[in-house]
């Protein structure tokens, strides 16, 4: 067991439920704040305290970082879906940056040491150089990746200003689900390549769009870095061990193996695990999606001892099939 607690904001959902079943096989103690708005409390590993409220309600966050004797936050909390952020930007504002905002108050004031938060490879934009190094410029073209962007600008002034310091980790394409069977993205609604394949492969939908053909990559189909869910889960545990054994440094780091796979290349280990023929519909590009998108992870390799465990893409799509499975199941 390691000394003190860790805060998980976000903690069921999707990536946050992963970081608390990685904290906990760590030997940490986790609670875990989280408004259930796309989480679900059966996602929150029993093992975990579960506080059902708002990140920016001061009152009860403080309560539960005393409560606790929270050590460090991880901050997962907030919303994720890009195009929405376009029709709504004010929601993203509101629940990304403000919401971030409170919760970085309510660490300062509680002496709160450590802070690691879930940002994005949407701070880059369309990259003019892909693999992207964290140095690249930060040009998000929407306002999700610009509400990420600001959060860590507040954190990098904060950090500045008080005892506390931060890693900011630049997730590229996460997929999967826990190889133990443990937790999965269970959201409707999905958007994202794999999930939406999965769910294609277990009868859900009946073909898969192929959004645009005629990129600057070999198949003409969109490149893009994708992280197992657990090994991304994994870096968060490691950053945190960087964080407490180096109080004075703060770290901004890409989470991504990079190496790219195209969309075509996606579809095709999702037809040779399933030994299925998915249908693929040829479509028009989606607005904003760059050619490719592959992290420079030199950086985070360089400072954590995290190596990836499932570097291997039909793992990551045999991981997502048997969650798939499992939350058909569920929902009968
Ligand atoms: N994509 C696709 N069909 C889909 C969903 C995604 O062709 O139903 C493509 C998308 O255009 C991009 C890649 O798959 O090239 C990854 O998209 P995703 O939405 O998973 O993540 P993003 O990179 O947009 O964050």
């Amino acid at each position: 067991m390691r000394e003190g607690t860790v805060l998980v904001t976000g903690g069921a959902g999707y990536i946050g439920s992963h970081a608390v079943l990685a904290l906990l096989d760590a030997g940490w103690q986790v609670v875990v704040v989280d408004n259930l708005v796309t989480g679900f409390d059966w996602a929150v590993d029993p093992r975990a305290k579960l506080v059902v409220a708002n990140i920016a309600d001061d009152d009860k966050v403080r309560a539960a970082i005393r409560e606790h004797g929270v050590i460090a936050i991880m901050h997962f909390a907030g919303s994720v879906v890009v195009p929405e952020s376009v029709s709504d930007p004010l929601k993203y504002y509101r629940n990304n940056t403000a919401a971030s905002r409170s919760l970085i108050e309510s660490a300062v004031a509680e002496g709160v040491k450590h802070f690691i938060f879930s940002s994005t490879a949407a701070t880059y934009g369309i990259p003019e150089v892909v693999p992207v190094r964290e140095d690249s410029p930060k040009q998000p073209i929407n306002p999700y990746g610009m509400s990420k962007l600001m959060t860590e600008i507040m954190l990098k002034d904060v950090a500045a200003a008080h005892p506390i310091n931060y890693a900011a980790l630049r997730y590229f394409n996460v997929a999967g689900a826990d190889p133990q069977g443990r937790s999965g993205q269970s959201t409707a609604g999905a958007t994202h390549l794999i999930k939406i394949a999965a769910e294609a492969a277990t009868g859900k939908r009946g073909h898969v769009s192929v959004f645009g053909t005629d990129f600057d990559t070999p198949d003409g189909t969109g490149v893009r870095d994708y992280i197992h869910v657990s090994d991304l889960a994994a870096a968060h545990v490691d950053a945190l061990d960087l964080l407490i054994a180096r109080p004075s440094e703060n770290h901004t780091m890409n989470a991504g193996y990079g190496r790219g796979f195209s969309v075509l290349q996606v579809l095709d280990a999702v037809d040779r695990v399933t030994n299925l023929t998915i249908e693929r519909k040829l479509e028009g590009r989606r607005a904003g999606d760059p050619d490719a998108l592959v992290a420079d992870n030199s950086a985070i390799l360089a400072a954590l001892p995290w190596r990836p465990k499932h570097d291997d893409l039909e793992g990551i799509v045999k991981d997502a099939l048997a969650w798939e499975r499992k939350l058909a199941e569920r929902q009968g």
